[in-house]
């Protein structure tokens, strides 16, 4: 690990007061870490306080990963501060009329967590530790809150890109609930995250209407195949089109 701690610049390193620092369960906690502690380059710390970041998320293109983070990273922080203020181990060596954590918040869900090491409850700081290594090794803060994210970006997507098929194909469609759960069930996980082509958003509709609860269904309106009038470009120029783009324009269903 890099523990690069300063004064008031980034990149200077921490003066140790030889008689009392390098014994510090803080330092050596840090020291012995498997993740990076860079010194906090924000200007907002006093500067007479030494703030080393000791977890940072997202800041990259806004992805869903990165909300999910920032989202999980704030909410760990929270618990973090309330705890050290809580907390029965707080050195007695440092000021306590400010919290020695902090949290910044930047672009695209940019999200760090600072402290000063030398005022932060071992016990937290422990915890924090804890969990910069994880995420140094896998960085994924909170796994389920990714998962809803993503499904539920990946169903707006099915919701855009049906309506693009046909307007038609939207939540009052009575085959929605299906091909929604067919697309679901295929493609998530394989498509980019909250992306699903138009492709797949076809295949999906048609195995809905193929694969019926009982037996393959109209994919215009909704009913068994069988019982269908049938959708003319004549009689129902809406419906006719419907099926010409979900099976294309050969295809006289
Ligand atoms: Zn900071
Ligand atoms: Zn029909």
């Amino acid at each position: 690990m890099t523990l690069a701690v300063g004064y008031a610049y980034p990149g200077t390193k921490l003066e140790i007061p030889a008689d009392w620092a390098p014994a510090h369960p803080n330092i050596s906690a840090l020291s012995e870490s498997r993740a990076d502690y860079p010194v906090c380059g924000h200007d907002s710390h006093y500067p007479e306080y030494r703030h080393v970041v000791l977890i940072s998320t997202g800041g990259g293109i806004g992805s869903i990963l990165d909300a999910s983070n920032g989202a999980a990273l704030t909410a760990l922080y929270e618990a973090w501060e309330l705890a050290d203020r809580e907390a029965d181990d707080a050195p007695a060596w440092g000021p306590r009329e400010s919290s020695p954590l902090a949290i910044h918040h930047g672009f695209y869900d940019h999200a760090t967590v600072c402290a000063d090491p030398l005022r932060v409850a071992p016990s937290v700081l422990a915890l924090i530790i804890d969990a910069a290594e994880r995420y140094a090794e896998y960085p994924l803060l909170d796994e389920s809150d990714y998962s809803a994210r993503e499904l539920e970006e990946f169903t707006q997507c099915f919701a855009d890109e049906s309506f693009r098929v046909h307007p038609s194909l939207d939540e009052s469609h009575p085959l929605y609930a299906d091909a929604l759960r067919v697309a679901t069930e295929n493609y998530l996980g394989y498509s980019d995250a909250g992306y699903i082509s138009r492709q797949h958003v076809i295949a999906s509709w048609v195995d809905a209407a193929d694969s019926g609860a009982d037996s393959p269904r109209c994919a215009a309106c909704g009913d068994v195949a069988d019982y269908c009038a049938g959708h003319g470009e004549i009689g129902d120029p809406s419906g006719h089109e419907l099926l010409a783009a979900l099976y294309g324009d050969e295809d006289d269903q």
